[in-house]
This record gives C-alpha cells, sequence and structure tokens, in this order.
C-alpha cells in the first residue's frame, strides 16, 4: 500500500479527528498536504521564469525538447541506485548498437560531446599516454579535411581536440589536401545539399585513402530510418543529440558506429580524469534516459506522428490565411529539423506589424509562444509542442495578425 493510501486509512479510522482538533487546528490545506501530500512545486515558478509553447524547434536555448514520463522515470530510477560507471556505459552501448544494427556504440554528452571524443578516439586509438596529451597533438595525426560549406562553427567540438580544419570544396581538393597527417574526413548532414560531395563519394574517398570518416547527424531524426542508414552507408562514426527529434536528454547525444574507435573514444571520458573530455561526463541517470528515449522513439508510430504534425501546421496556416495580405508556405527541410514546417508573410502594408513585433507580441502573450524566422517570415513547427497547443497558437497567430 503506498504511504498516502496508508495515512488515507488511518485518518478514516479516526472518525473523530475534525472534530477533536478542530477546524482551526487543522485547517483543510494541512489535511490535504497529509492526504494527498504537498502541491508538486512550480520550480520555474518560484524562479520567476517565463515558460512558453515551442512552436520553434529543438533549440537549445529553448532547452531542446521534453522528455516523455518512462524516460524521466528512468532517470528518477538511475538516482537511487549506484552502479560501476564504466560498466553501465558497457552494457548500455551494447544494448544500443543491437538496437540501430550497428557495430558500437555509446552515450556522450551531446553530439557535440560525440564529435569530441569520437575525433580524439581516432586520434590517440588505445595510448593512455596519447589520450593525457591532448591538446598537445605532437607526433599525432590532426588534421580534419572539411568541406568549406560544411564548416558552419560545429567543427569547433572537433578543434577541441587540438586538432586543425582544412577547408575543401572539390573532390579533387579533397584527396589533394590528404597527408600524412590527416586523421579524419568529417560531414555535416545538414548540409549535405550545399557541399559538392555527397555521402557515398565522400566514403569512398576516405575508403580510397583509408581514413576514418564521421557525420554530424544531430538534428537528423525524424527520419527515424537515419538512425540506421548512415553507419550502414559506411561511415565510421556517426554522431546524433539525444535531446532533439529522439526527446531524451537535452546534454546527452549518441556516438554510433566502429567499435574500435568507440572503444577509444570511451578512454577520454569519466570515469577517467586526466583526458579533455573529463568534463563532458554523462551521469547514469543520463545513460538511462537516452536508452529509454531511443527504445521509446523507435516503437512510436512514425506515420502517425507525422500526419498529426501535417494537420497541426494545417490549422495554423488556415488561420493565419484568414487574414487579408497573409501567405503561407508548408515545407519540409531536407536534411535536418526534417518535419512539416510553416512559414508565414504578409505585406508589411496591409497588415501593419514587423516579423519581428509578431514575434515578440505571441513571446509576450499569455501563453507564451516561441517561433522563429527572419525580417521576411515568421516560422513555426508543431513537433515539439504538446498536442492539443497548435489550437492556441493557431488562435494567437490569427490574432496578432487581424488586430496589425
Ligand atoms: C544541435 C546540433 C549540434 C550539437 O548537438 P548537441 O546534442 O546539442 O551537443 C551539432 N551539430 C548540429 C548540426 C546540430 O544541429
Amino acid at each position: 500500500m503506498s504511504s498516502r493510501r496508508k495515512v488515507l486509512k488511518s485518518l478514516t479510522a479516526l472518525p473523530l479527528v475534525g472534530g477533536l482538533l478542530g477546524p482551526s487546528l487543522l485547517t483543510a490545506k494541512a489535511i490535504e498536504d497529509t492526504v494527498v501530500g504537498p502541491a508538486p512545486r512550480n520550480f520555474f515558478k518560484e524562479l520567476g521564469l517565463r515558460t512558453f509553447i515551442n512552436a520553434a524547434g529543438t533549440y537549445t536555448a529553448m532547452t531542446g525538447s521534453l522528455m516523455h514520463k518512462e524516460v524521466t522515470s528512468a532517470i528518477s530510477y538511475g538516482a537511487t541506485e549506484y552502479v560501476n560507471l564504466d560498466e553501465l556505459h558497457d552494457k548500455v552501448g551494447e544494448r544500443i548498437a543491437e538496437l540501430l544494427g550497428c557495430e558500437y556504440a555509446t552515450v556522450s554528452s551531446g553530439a557535440f560531446g560525440a564529435m569530441t571524443i569520437g575525433l580524439a578516439g581516432i586520434m590517440c586509438g588505445m595510448d593512455e599516454k596519447k589520450v593525457a596529451q591532448l591538446p598537445d597533438t605532437t607526433g599525432l595525426k590532426n588534421e580534419v579535411i572539411v568541406q568549406k560549406a560544411h564548416d558552419i562553427g560545429y567543427t569547433h567540438a572537433l578543434i577541441n581536440t587540438g586538432a586543425k580544419i582544412i577547408q575543401v570544396t572539390t573532390a579533387k581538393e579533397l584527396e589533394k589536401a590528404i597527408n600524412e597527417k590527416t586523421a579524419m574526413l568529417w560531414f555535416l548532414n545538414a548540409n549535405t545539399e550545399q557541399g559538392e560531395i555527397k555521402w557515398e563519394e565522400f566514403i569512398g574517398l576516405a575508403n580510397k585513402h583509408g581514413i576514418p570518416s564521421f557525420i554530424d547527424c544531430a538534428a537528423d531524426v525524424p527520419p527515424v530510418e537515419n538512425l540506421f542508414k548512415f553507419t550502414k552507408l559506411g561511415f565510421d562514426l556517426v554522431a546524433f543529440s539525444g535531446g532533439k527529434g529522439i526527446r531524451g536528454p537535452q546534454s546527452a547525444g549518441l556516438l554510433l558506429g566502429n567499435r574500435k574507435f568507440i572503444e577509444a573514444a570511451r578512454l577520454h571520458t569519466p570515469p577517467r580524469g586526466t583526458t579533455i573530455a573529463r568534463g563532458m561526463k554523462v551521469n547514469k541517470e543520463e545513460v538511462l534516459g537516452m536508452m529509454v528515449a531511443l527504445e521509446l522513439y523507435l516503437a512510436r508510430d512514425h506515420d502517425k506522428e507525422w500526419k498529426l504534425w501535417e494537420r497541426q501546421i494545417k490549422l495554423i496556416s488556415d488561420n493565419a490565411l484568414t487574414v487579408k495580405g497573409v501567405e503561407t508556405e508548408i515545407h519540409v527541410p531536407p536534411h535536418a529539423n526534417h518535419v512539416p514546417s510553416l512559414r508565414i508573410r504578409w505585406d508589411e502594408n496591409i497588415v501593419k506589424i514587423s516579423k519581428d513585433d509578431m514575434r515578440k507580441k505571441l513571446r509576450d502573450g499569455h501563453p507564451s509562444i516561441e517561433t522563429v524566422g527572419n525580417k521576411e517570415a515568421v516560422g513555426i513547427t508543431t513537433w515539439m509542442m504538446d498536442p492539443g497547443q497548435e489550437r492556441i497558437v493557431a488562435q494567437r497567430v490569427k490574432e496578432v495578425l487581424a488586430e496589425a
């Protein structure tokens, strides 16, 4: 019997409890606290923080995604027992590899952390002296070749090891850039279209020269197939964010692929301390949370979810279109954040509000709504919303546009 039920039972066994103590001594609040427990704390409210409907997407600044109950239960469970950290990583790594049909896996500190430890693993192998030496790369292969169109900032995860980025544009340039210092070739899936060299050719070049390849797929679920596709295509290492589409812990991620490199990557992580990735610790709670989030994600009805997002986007679009001078565009980015998305545009001579002011009005309203965009359009996605919130967003979008 739960302790709440026990208290309830003992209270009902005392029929005179109210009469004996009197209403002034045993207030309604005290009875409620005893019987059902104190109201859960609203921490964000206590701290004076604004919470909001996320109509934007999986942005770190907006704390990414929300975890399902099963995931937070796993995290709570993890906090109640001690285990050996390495043994936990070993077991969870095997489990994830089995789920995703790849050779090996580990839970990392985000996709960013996965990139740092993955490259560090490639650079140092199982040599503990080299592991301790980083970020000093003396005597190590320390160049990473990247297509210029893929070098948008996340390469900082790679230079954290002490390595250097070598930018190239064409396949010919890539081959010319390869030398005895080349450690790895790195690909940013989000910018597949912008780069000249596509997946197969990229992997072909890596194999031809015997150089490991790594693909950053941080924001590339959905589609769920991507969790399997890139290890099968032949990338040696693949990184995903845990706290985006998979809705695991925001600070967790997945490093998938070649066992030899992932075991070497682990040498840089806690519990070992004299390493570059000691600060990229993933605690047992997050390791479990990541595993359960992945299990849930794989088991989800992805078609049903997609159709729901399409309906939600259409509802918001239809509401916006009731205002004269407004145009909408429904689109799906080909890579990264591959979900039904909406752009709302209007002629500011007819609807007299700027795009920035529209976003501010939505943010400042009740409930607060976060959107994205630029000077030309307000951008909306629904995949990070709770079901039903799309109606609130549709209503507010229409209101703000109609009032302008
Ligand atoms: C989000 C993102 C990252 C960083 O991922 P984290 O899981 O937050 O560490 C890296 N690369 C790309 C392309 C991303 O979108």
